[in-house]
């Protein structure tokens, strides 16, 4: 599933092609995607001018005017420009002809993405407000961060996973990340201590922009918004390694299930701490002295 770093590299590779330049005509296939589209929404698309393409979280927001495009890639979304004199492949449902002779397509073959058009971008943040989008990873704080790692039992992946907590982080980059910082992937969220929450914070921001900088992973169907393939999968430290050595400590990496979703780490790098329960952890704070703490 396209995570940040992907859907970064899509943003980032259609922005040359599409500002400024207007939809002439759209063809939606009869298969609905995740979100139904409606034939109305074409009305107000048309002979509009792009104004901005930015990303929030997993979503692509396509600013024309007024009105405003938010695509999700859902697991096997690709949204590529490509010439209209290119065949289109298969399972390619929405198609944007632009006006210099190039079309804008949204291909899906698991039709778990969707395009959806909002009539304001006030519109589509209030949306964004609903479903509760978390913060975007570059801009948290250390102490928005700790607060919400500290204000729940659950673990460490499944809270990376949460979008209401931080937007944009997929399995991937969670146990990247928790590898990065150190972090066994079952610690609870109100065991970390702040310097730990700290640096997995850094450690998800070098991850992510390192992620950004190779054009994200393409392992399946990934491709970006040029339809080149990203290079990250190449230096993934844990993820999808099962039984391969680290690449720090050439322990054999792990996977278990957490979260509902396969989990990978080192079990010599990321030891797990103590489980703090949550009385012993406030008696703890209370006996230690400030200097102690922080
Ligand atoms: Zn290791």
């Amino acid at each position: 599933m396209p995570e940040l770093p992907e859907v970064e590299t899509v943003v980032r590779d259609l922005r040359p092609l599409l500002l400024g330049r207007s939809f002439v005509k759209i063809a939606v296939s009869r298969k609905s995607l995740r979100r139904k589209w409606s034939r109305a929404w074409e009305a107000t698309l048309l002979d509009r001018c792009v104004h901005a393409i930015r990303r929030r979280g997993k979503w692509i927001v396509i600013e024309l005017g007024i009105p405003c495009l938010v695509a999700h890639l859902g697991m096997t979304g690709q949204l590529t420009v490509a010439s209209a004199d290119q065949p289109r492949e298969a399972h390619t449902h929405v198609v944007f002809t632009l006006d210099d002779q190039t079309e804008l397509r949204f291909r899906d073959v698991r039709r778990f993405g969707s395009v959806t058009v909002f009539p304001t971008m006030v519109h589509a943040d209030r949306y964004f407000l609903q479903i509760s989008l978390g913060p975007e990873p570059f801009d948290l704080t250390d102490g928005r961060w700790f607060g919400s790692l500290n204000a729940t039992r659950r673990n460490l992946k499944a809270i990376l996973l949460d979008q209401t907590i931080v937007a944009g982080v997929g399995n991937i980059y969670a146990d990247e990340s928790l590898f990065e910082a150190r972090l066994h992937p079952t610690t609870l969220g109100n065991a970390v201590t702040r310097k730990q929450a700290k640096s997995l914070r850094l450690a998800m921001v070098a991850v992510l922009t390192r992620a950004i900088e190779k054009r994200g992973s393409s392992i399946r169907d990934y491709i970006g918004g040029s339809g080149l393939k990203g290079e990250m999968q190449n230096e993934f430290r844990v993820y999808g390694r099962t039984g391969e050595p680290c690449r720090r400590c050439r322990t054999t990496i792990v996977r278990i299930v957490l979260a509902g979703r396969s989990t990978h780490y080192c079990p010599r790098c990321q030891v797990l701490g103590t489980i703090v329960e949550p009385q012993r952890l406030r008696r703890a704070r209370a006996s230690r002295s400030p200097k102690a703490t922080g």
